[in-house]
């Protein structure tokens, strides 16, 4: 158990109004978790404290070398104003994975848990009530020796700060257009793809840049040996239904093992619908497209939740799916994942935590 101390805010800051669109990562909470650790100490020192910036040495290791990590996770108010967490617990394993990857401290699954309900309930009146908001819940990881030399650091600081979001599609769900990247990659076995880090988006930007200038609102990486297997979407897993199978690259160790993905996959087999994880090319897909068997494709994770894909575009073929409209499968995936979030729909068990318990 965390002794967490408390320091409250005396002026706690104006909240955003009813009609306010909530521009995703744009507005923050009045307060945040913080704990330091040190070698030979350990974890120590949890606080929840006024929203605030943070005093770093210039040496801090975290902007030389880039040892940091962060989780994303979203809270919700269910329908007896009780506040749900959905699957907190996968978040805070994957954490853990990224961690040893990125030779960083665990923290220990029961704190990270009370660290997020603390939070999360110290403003939970910041919890938006529109249909399609919620808490996005960012925890975080950065290194802060004060020294230039490349080993793991001895100090460093964990933080959760929540901001409140607004639906990630203002007009509905809506059918993206994406960019299928043949010339730059993300990631590669071995390396750091499967971890949830800074690194991998900063290796990301050109390709993104490149993409919305072509119109396109996200990047569909493909394997970085071959460059011929499907990965993933920028912040977002991918699905594709094929005459009736749903497909999603396997985790191979390059792509992000994304919460949502996970939890498409044990509805499908729920529901009776073939799911397989294996490899899928790129030539698969465009060839499925052709013929006729590509019925939907849609993105997964927790921003957007279900994005359905409505055109990929590899080189100079530009791929329209399912009529540019939303799929069925995608839509039924996306109703239950929010009717659970939400509360509104009983989940597996362990989807819906209470803050609270
Ligand atoms: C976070 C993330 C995802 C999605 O994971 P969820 O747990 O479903 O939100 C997918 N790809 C990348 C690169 C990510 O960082």
């Amino acid at each position: 158990m965390l002794d967490i101390k408390y320091e409250l805010t005396t002026s706690p800051k104006q909240k955003p109004a009813a009609d306010d669109p909530l521009v995703f990562g744009t507005i923050f909470t009045d307060h945040m978790f913080m704990m330091n650790y040190e070698t030979g100490k350990g974890w120590h020192d949890a606080r929840i404290v006024p929203y605030q910036p943070i005093v770093l040495e210039p040496s801090a290791m975290v902007f030389h070398y880039g040892q940091e990590m962060f989780e994303g996770l979203k809270a919700y108010r269910g329908p007896k104003e009780e506040v749900l967490l959905f699957r907190p617990d996968k978040n805070i394993e994957r954490a853990n994975n990224t961690n040893r990857r990125l030779c960083i401290p665990e923290i220990p699954e029961e704190d990270f848990l009370q660290a997020l309900k603390a939070i999360v309930k110290t403003d939970a009146d910041w919890i938006p009530e529109k249909p399609g908001t919620s808490l996005y819940i960012r925890p975080f990881i950065i290194a802060t020796d004060p020294f230039l030399g490349v080993r793991p650091s001895d100090r460093y600081l964990f933080i959760i700060i929540l901001s409140p979001v607004g639906p990630y599609y203002a007009s509905g769900l809506k059918p993206v257009k994406i960019w299928i990247e043949d010339e730059y990659v993300r990631a590669i076995r071995g390396g750091i793809g499967e971890a949830k880090t800074g690194g991998n988006y900063v290796a990301s930007l050109k390709s993104q840049v490149k993409a919305h200038d072509e119109g396109y609102s996200q990047v569909l990486w493909l394997d970085g040996v071959e460059r011929k297997y499907i990965e993933e979407v920028g912040a977002m897993n991918i699905f594709f239904k094929i005459n009736g199978t749903v497909v999603t690259p396997m985790l191979t160790g390059s792509i992000l093992p994304g919460v949502t993905r996970n939890s498409v996959i044990q509805l499908c087999k729920e529901w009776g619908v073939p799911v397989e994880e294996r490899r899928i090319s790129v030539d698969e897909v465009y060839e499925a497209a052709m013929n006729g068997t590509l019925e939907e494709c849609f993105g997964s994770g927790t921003a957007a939740v279900i994005s359905p894909v409505g055109e990929l575009r590899f080189e100079e073929h530009r791929f329209e799916i399912n009529g540019g409209k939303i799929g069925e499968l995608s839509q039924k995936l996306y109703d239950t994942v929010t009717g659970i979030q939400l509360g509104k729909i009983q989940g597996p068990e362990g989807w819906s935590v209470r803050v609270d318990e």
